[in-house]
């Protein structure tokens, strides 16, 4: 008998999990702690080891309707606007990686793969659900739920975000150090923007203490903007605090007039403190594990988080349909095939931040070398090709004690 798996939260990775696992026809319950589902979120840039899992699954129809499949991306000295490109992403991302770039609303993505569940089992998402801890015995594992409920599954999945309840009951929550950078972020709609910005391609704006990315979603209807800045002491990681554009102007002044058209146009300026916290050395204890941000949250700075999140709900899938009859082996092995990817991520994340805000890019002439140094195409590869290249539906399963 294939284990019945409980998963707490249903984000991304817990949906993108429970898609891959009906699929294989494994049953599934999702417990989400939000009352009702909106399209929340803004833009997620979703590389080739991503699109290729999400076609696996069957849902590149839908996708298509709503992805932004972008020409390249460019990196843009933030006051000269001087550019050079970083990478071709059309042709040349199906062509070196297998599958396409694209750039979609959190939103959307999440409403097509909340279908998906749906369309395979339509009472498989339970709202209004939060997770407050478990228990497990040598048969299986039980979910307890905010209000006294509680469910059991054979295994139980945290894939309740980076703040995860789950996880702070298996273990000591990771060191959390506040960076000093704090994320606006927001959507201006495309018929606002003068030509220059309208164009099909994704901007890294590099600066000094700062750096600013651009990229369209919703089928070009927006331009998604995040924007970083440094030495704040705002300190509220919430993907739903707002702030103004008056503010968020404030924070770029000096930067080039097509950044500063972008923040006048935004709808709605949110703001989002950053906190880097060190990858977990461990994140199983036998029949309960976690996913996505509840095991390796990280900086956004390569722009992997949501994808890890999606790796990893493929790779448990796969893992648990190898040896449905020892659940917490599958588990350990799911564990020992996606740390050390994980791990080297969330650490490229971090490093990449003084890259972008490197102090060289304040001097004129020094930020044209520093670009070209440090975007050489070779180093470009060298960032980004292993990052892409990567197949959760084929990379070898490799036993935890093989
Ligand atoms: C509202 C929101 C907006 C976001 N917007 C963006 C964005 O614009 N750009 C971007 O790059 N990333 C965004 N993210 C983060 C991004 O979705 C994740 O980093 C990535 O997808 C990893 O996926 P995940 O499934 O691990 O986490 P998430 O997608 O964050 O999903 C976690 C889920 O768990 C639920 N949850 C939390 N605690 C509990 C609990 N105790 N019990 C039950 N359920 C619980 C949450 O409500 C959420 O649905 C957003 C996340 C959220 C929650």
């Amino acid at each position: 008998m294939k284990p019945h798996v409980v998963i707490a939260g249903g984000g991304i990775g817990g949906l993108t999990a429970a898609l891959a696992l009906l699929q294989k026809g494994f049953d599934v319950d999702v417990y989400e702690q939000a009352p009702e589902l909106a399209e929340l979120g803004a833009g997620i840039q979703m590389a080739a080891n991503g699109t290729r899992l999400m076609i696996e699954l069957g849902l590149e129809e839908r996708l298509r309707d709503v992805v932004c499949e972008a020409a390249g991306k460019e990196v843009r000295i933030w006051n000269t606007g001087q550019t050079w490109k970083l990478f071709d992403l059309g042709q040349d991302s199906i062509e070196r990686f297998g599958a396409p770039y694209w750039l979609v609303h959190r939103g959307q993505l999440h409403t097509v793969l909340i279908e998906a569940v749906r369309a395979l089992k339509p009472d498989a998402i339970h709202l209004g659900a939060t997770a407050e801890g478990y228990e497990q015995d040598a048969s299986g594992a039980t979910l307890k739920l905010a209000g006294g409920g509680s469910v059991r599954g054979d295994v139980l999945i945290g894939a309740d975000g980076v703040h995860s309840t789950l996880r702070n009951r298996m273990f000591a929550s990771p060191k959390a150090t506040f960076t000093g950078l704090m994320a606006w972020r927001g959507l201006a709609p495309m018929a606002s923007l003068s030509e220059e910005l309208r164009r099909p391609v994704g901007t890294n704006w590099v600066g000094p203490g700062g750096h600013v990315i651009t990229y369209p979603i919703c089928n070009g209807a927006y331009l998604n903007l995040v924007g970083l800045v440094e030495n704040v002491d705002w300190t509220d990681e919430s993907w739903s605090t707002v702030g103004s554009v008056e503010e968020c102007l404030a924070d770029f002044q000096g930067w080039h007039p097509l950044v500063l058209e972008t923040i006048a146009n935004l709808d709605q300026p949110y703001r989002w403190a950053l906190v880097g916290r060190d990858p977990l050395p461990n994140w199983t204890i036998d029949r309960v594990t976690l996913l996505g941000d509840a095991c390796h949250p990280t900086l956004p700075f390569l722009a992997q988080g949501a994808i890890m999140a999606i790796e990893d709900g493929v790779v448990l899938a796969r893992c648990l349909e190898a040896t449905p009859d020892d659940p917490a082996g599958a588990l350990q092995t799911y564990q020992s095939m996606r740390i050390e990817r994980t791990t080297a991520i969330v650490n490229g994340s971090t490093a990449n931040l003084d890259r972008f805000h490197n102090a060289a890019l304040a001097d004129p002439v020094g930020a044209v070398d520093y670009v070209e140094r440090e975007w050489q195409p070779d180093k470009v590869r060298s960032r980004y090709d292993w990052l892409f290249e990567y197949d959760a539906m084929r990379v070898p399963l490799v036993p935890a004690f093989a």
